[in-house]
């Protein structure tokens, strides 16, 4: 009977390519060109930043990258690169609110960081300020989080992190632009502290750029006393100083 009404609708509404809105055969998926554009970010990888390894280098291993400037966060994973294909899926998510696109990359992301979601107390959203929330209807971190948290068992918070001043976007901003705009811009409530004391969280965003959104989220985590913070991004940009950002 569903599949009798799915092919109604698919009648009516002939599938689109989530990433491209090109033609598909079948509904919530990608046409065959996005699905070979993807880049899968596949283990081997660094544990800090989630860049794949030529070779494998044992588990825990760091790149060179992370070696040198680590980050703040203690493992990271993201499960594509940032290229035209993944950028067609964030912006379905977060423009035109096409909710088949946000649990796709939730599946992808659930594979990526699936130890790191294994090992984790509690997933929580990278926060919009509310004004933000209310232009924009709807935070995609949180609803890629939601699917993330409860295919894992673990709980989803979204009133510890907040987020208490409305930062300029971050879109066309470089490295040391960003982490300025955003320094300072998270905190976790004095009375909240106790709830993620000792705790292992995973935060979550869509893309991750210059991290430096994700790093003041996790500075402000361990401020109020988390053990471990992992960061899940459904898309990783390589080499953010290379590319034209405006995720
Ligand atoms: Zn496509």
């Amino acid at each position: 009977m569903i599949n009798f009404f799915r092919a109604v609708v698919d009648i009516v509404t002939p599938p689109k390519c989530l990433a491209c809105r090109g033609d598909v055969l079948a509904g919530a998926s990608l046409c065959t060109a996005c699905w070979q554009k993807l880049t899968y970010l596949e283990d081997p990888v660094c544990d800090a930043l989630g860049i794949p390894f030529a070779y494998d280098e044992g588990e825990g291993a760091l790149s060179a990258a992370a070696l040198a400037d680590p980050p703040p966060w203690d493992r990271g994973r993201a499960a594509v690169l940032f290229d035209d294909a993944a950028k067609g899926l964030v912006h379905s998510l977060k423009y035109r609110d096409v909710t088949e696109a946000g649990l796709f990359m939730a599946r992808m992301m659930a594979r990526a960081g699936r130890d790191l979601l294994a090992n984790a107390d509690v997933v929580m959203p990278v926060p919009l300020h509310r004004s933000r929330l209310w232009k924009r209807r709807f935070n995609q971190a949180a609803f890629l989080a939601k699917p993330l948290a409860a295919a894992c068992g673990k709980a989803m918070a979204t009133d510890i992190l907040l987020r208490q001043r409305a930062t300029p976007q971050q879109v066309g901003l470089n490295a040391e632009a960003r982490r300025k705009n955003v320094r300072k811009a998270f905190m976790v409530p004095f009375e909240k502290s106790g709830l993620i004391s000792g705790k292992t969280i995973v935060l979550v965003d869509d893309v991750r750029t210059t991290g430096a959104t994700l790093a003041a989220c996790v500075v402000a985590l361990k401020k109020a006393g988390a053990a471990q913070v992992f960061v899940l991004t459904f898309a990783l940009v390589k080499e953010p100083h290379r590319m034209h950002i405006d995720a």
